[in-house]
């Protein structure tokens, strides 16, 4: 609360601010702030998780240049000071920043306007016998991730359901984090969510994992988890949408195709987390 000190009036002044607890003084104008809403919620919704594709100095410079940005950039191994690792913040996380792009998910749009983006320096994927092969992440980067999501996932309520990939939220264009991210490893660190085996293995019904399921009935369970479903889609339109949803539940094998497993995996998801 500031109050204006003109000797004359501050007696008055002083004595109206001391008087008038939640009343705050804007200078031209008085706020009451006394009466509070119970429906009043975050803006920040989702935590969004990138790589870079880059390394340090040429994520650092672009992240900084004027067309992409993001509120932290992690480097592969963070400088030590004082014993903790370094994190670059390079957006106020009151201001908006241009990591989703055009992106979906569960039912909004502009997920830049309603999220948190983290991007780790890792170099990505490079094509190796046809196969993307991608950079696996250092734990001492995981390891600076683990404290900083958990403040921003406590300070915005995020749900787990809302811990995304940026490829969960634009699977057309985007592969990052990519598979080896460790989902699994911070949905135990109650960081994003992650099904319970005994539901997938009860979903599965002992049936092969691997087993050919119809690619609607999937996409349908996607869809309704929160990504993004277009009608009319081409398969390699719908297959961009299940590899997806596999770098991020079932990093042993994300190729795409339509099968119990996944299926599974979608149904205990959507059990535990509830529709998009
Ligand atoms: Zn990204």
């Amino acid at each position: 609360m500031k109050c204006a000190i003109v000797p004359v009036l501050l007696a008055l002044l002083l004595a109206g601010c001391a008087t008038e607890k939640g009343v705050v003084d804007k200078g031209a104008y008085e706020l009451d702030t006394r009466r509070q809403a119970q429906a009043a919620y975050p803006r920040v919704k989702v935590l969004v998780i990138h790589y870079t594709a880059d390394d340090f100095d040429s994520s650092l410079a672009t992240l900084t240049d004027k067309n992409v940005s993001s509120h932290y950039l992690i480097p592969a191994i963070p400088p030590q000071h004082n014993g903790k690792p370094r994190i670059w913040q390079l957006v106020p996380e009151r201001d908006l920043a241009w990591h989703a792009g055009v992106s979906f998910w569960r039912g909004a749009t502009r997920i830049n306007d309603t999220s948190i983006g983290i991007e780790l320096e890792n170099r990505g994927w490079q094509k190796i016998d046809g196969q993307k092969r991608f950079v696996p992440f250092e734990p001492a980067q995981i390891a600076a991730l683990i404290p900083l999501a958990k403040d921003i996932i406590q300070r915005y309520d995020i749900k787990p359901q809302n811990v995304v990939a940026h490829a969960d939220i634009a699977p057309q264009r985007k592969d990052d984090p990519g598979p080896l991210f460790p989902w699994q490893a911070l949905a135990q660190q109650r960081i994003g969510a992650w099904p319970d085996p005994a539901r997938v293995a009860f979903y599965l019904n002992g049936q092969p994992p691997y087993q050919p399921v119809e690619t609607s009935a999937l996409l349908d369970l996607l869809a309704r988890y929160g990504y993004e479903v277009p009608e009319n889609i081409s398969p390699a339109q719908q297959k961009r949408i299940i590899m997806a949803f596999q770098m991020h539940f079932r990093p042993q094998l994300w190729n795409g195709v339509s099968d119990k497993e996944t299926m599974a995996i979608a149904e205990a998801l959507l059990e535990k987390y509830g529709q998009g």
